[in-house]
């Protein structure tokens, strides 16, 4: 039995571990992106903060899962799945600048490829000074720039814009969280609780703009790549505020592109991308594994 995970975090690191935990015999492959494995972004607040080093981040080390019997290509973009003759190919990465391809053939494929953070509409990711907040490198890149924010903006109402506006306001940044909805974790809490959230953020310093759109922003006049001041639409009023950084929270989009066109060939997508699976994480393809 040929095994091959693509993705090498929670998902596919959990799939890879135990099948080879349940079937010794196996051959299994992962096949990741990123120069590391088993990475827990749930973490990152606190290596922001500088309570952790960043090795606290990875639950595993590639060596560790090498030990455990798995063969793992780090920083090996894979760019087809053949779902018919089952291979995956992919630019391992020795030899990725080269452009050579490998293929390796499969008898189970577990497509473990998570999900990116979403941009704002009005493409905010495109400038230097704003950051999203899932891989280690966007929020090193933060925490290395953030002796120059003093005012800093979240944008998004979830719980991972809610945490970060915390760690922002708790290492003496002055910040303001953005929210469309009229509470931040809208979704899931009820009234009551809505209001104790938006009182305790408050007591931290958090200055909640609630049920606001950001209609507009200003880049510097001197270096057009860094965002300045947002447009807030609220309600009647309409009013600019001033930032030095931003973090966009805006929730994620699934990696499935590899994907997409085989939409309708058995591997079913939604309409935002993601992969169709039942309670058993298998989509309607035999043999194939989300
Ligand atoms: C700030 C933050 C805090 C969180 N806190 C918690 C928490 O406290 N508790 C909790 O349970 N969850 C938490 N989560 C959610 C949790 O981190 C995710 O659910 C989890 O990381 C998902 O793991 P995954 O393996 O499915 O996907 P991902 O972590 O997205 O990993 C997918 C991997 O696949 C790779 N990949 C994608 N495409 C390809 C390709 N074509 N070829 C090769 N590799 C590819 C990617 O590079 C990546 O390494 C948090 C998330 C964030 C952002």
């Amino acid at each position: 039995m040929k095994i091959v995970v693509i993705g090498g975090n929670a998902a596919g690191m959990s799939v890879a571990l135990k099948a080879k935990r349940e079937c010794k015999t196996a051959e299994v492959i992962v096949i990741t992106k990123e120069n590391q494995i088993s990475f827990a972004p749930g973490a990152l607040s606190f290596y922001l903060k500088g309570a952790i080093e960043d090795e606290a981040l990875y639950a595993r080390t590639p060596d560790s899962v090498r030990a455990a019997g798995i063969e793992l290509y780090l920083q090996s973009p894979v760019i087809e799945v053949d779902t018919v003759l089952k291979s995956v190919t992919f630019l391992p990465h020795n030899q990725a600048q080269k452009g050579e391809k490998k293929t390796l053939t499969y008898d189970r494929l577990m497509i473990a490829t998570g999900a990116r953070p979403q941009d704002h509409p009005l493409k905010l990711k495109h400038y230097h000074n704003v950051y999203t907040f899932k891989s280690f490198f966007e929020v090193d890149r933060l925490k290395k720039a953030r002796a120059e924010y003093k005012t800093m903006a979240v944008i998004g109402g979830s719980i991972v814009a809610v945490e970060v506006a915390q760690t922002l306001s708790s290492m003496g940044i002055k910040t303001y969280l953005i929210h469309r909805g009229a509470y931040p974790l809208d979704r899931y809490f009820g009234a009551s609780e809505k209001e104790r959230i938006l009182e305790s953020l408050d007591a931290q310093g958090i200055e909640c703009i609630m049920g606001a759109t950001i209609e507009a922003i200003k880049a510097g006049q001197l270096n057009p790549s860094t965002l300045t001041s947002l447009l807030i639409h609220q309600e009647q009023d309409t009013r600019w505020i001033d930032i030095d950084g931003a973090v966009l929270a805006l929730g994620v989009a699934p990696n499935s592109e590899l994907f997409g066109s085989l939409d309708g060939d058995g591997l079913e997508t939604t309409a935002n991308g993601a992969i169709e699976i039942d309670l058993y994480g298998e989509p309607s393809l035999q043999d194939h594994y989300a």
